[in-house]
């Protein structure tokens, strides 16, 4: 059991309240790093010093926080209207278990049950605007006396290793937060390494904003869990990225165009450490790439991501190799990387 995806993804941090994940890191991390702290906006920023062969500055980002909900108003049968934190697929709320506010309430997402519903309702998508939290209580002041307005819900699910795989919530992006944690743990790199776990990513990439002013880097490396979509399916030839077949490179997405130079480098690192690696179908999504390389007067940036099936729902799905070959494709580019990798000579 890899006990430390089991700890990362089952502590809760939607979005704006990454407290609970921020410590858990922190203590995981404390005793390999020089020096840690938390900034304004709560990434927890930490410096691994390096042997001092190279002054590069090099900011490695993993963010902390998972999509979730948003307690917003109590109706007067004691249910719960949220709205949602991150990007969702209505469908994938519906039913599910949520533990709600600082005090970690269980609640069910609910709606009308199949037996009272016609079959045109049946046929369409409940929006999350019909559905409600529902935590128990019978009118509003007992909900209201229980949770407050603003309070967040997240999913709960338990991690699990089936064989090669790993199914758990948030893996989006503790799988980055895990593989950061172990960038951490080895030998000291050539350079200053500046660990930044950030916050608020699935709110509009904010967090990250802040660190990178503040870190200043010459170059980073983001570590994220991309969707994987590679199921059997007759209508679509052309997979996104898919499950066991190595880490995830990104070229480009909806935000950001990867600095193809260390695209270049993460390819021949992995070529020539004999890593298996899918570079990722251009398009869609955005990482905290779009803000780190636009910081400041500019930072070279690429992303190196664990595929995950089912993102941004309760339980996703990952390859326990695949997340191990990206610890080790993201050390061997970090080991390897030159100044001269990052300079433009025209
Ligand atoms: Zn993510």
């Amino acid at each position: 059991m890899n006990e430390l995806l089991k700890s990362l993804t089952e502590a809760v941090g939607v979005s704006g309240e990454e407290k609970e994940v921020r410590l858990l890191i922190r203590d995981l991390i404390a005793d390999h790093v020089d020096e840690w702290h938390v900034d304004a906006m709560g990434n927890l920023l930490a410096l691994k010093k390096g042997t001092g062969a190279s002054d590069l500055r090099v900011l490695v980002d993993a963010h902390m926080d998972e999509v979730g909900l948003m307690v917003t108003e109590f109706d007067s049968n004691g249910t719960i209207r949220f709205s949602n934190v991150g990007g969702f697929d209505d469908r994938a709320l519906l039913g599910k278990v949520v533990q709600v506010g600082p005090k970690k309430i269980t609640g069910i997402i609910g709606a009308r049950p199949i037996h009272l519903t016609t079959s045109s309702q049946r046929n369409s998508v409940v929006k999350a605007d019909a559905m409600r939290i529902d935590i128990g209580a019978k009118t509003k002041d007992a909900a209201s006396a229980q949770l407050k307005i603003g309070d967040k819900a997240a999913f709960v699910t338990e991690y699990e290793e089936l064989g090669p795989t790993a199914i758990g919530k948030a893996f989006d992006d503790r799988a980055g937060c895990a593989a950061l944690i172990e960038l951490l743990r080895v030998e000291p790199y050539p350079f200053d390494l500046h660990a930044v776990f950030s916050v608020q990513e699935e709110v509009g990439l904010r967090g990250a904003m802040t660190a990178a002013y503040a870190v200043k880097p010459d170059a980073a490396l983001v570590l994220e869990c991309t969707p994987a979509y590679d199921l059997p399916n007759k209508d679509d030839v052309s997979p996104s990225v898919a499950l066991g077949k190595g880490p995830s490179i990104y070229v480009m997405d909806r935000t950001a165009i990867q600095d193809p130079r260390l695209v270049s480098h993460i390819t021949a690192t992995a070529a020539e450490n004999d890593i298996p690696f899918q570079i990722r179908r251009p398009g869609g999504g955005g990482t905290n790439t779009a803000t780190i390389q636009r910081s400041r007067a500019g930072v070279p940036t690429a992303t190196i991501a664990v595929p995950g099936r089912y993102a941004h729902t309760p339980a996703m799905m990952i390859n326990l190799s695949d997340y191990a070959n990206v610890v080790k494709l993201a050390e061997a580019t970090l080991r390897s990387l030159a100044p001269n990798i990052i300079q433009h000579s025209s």
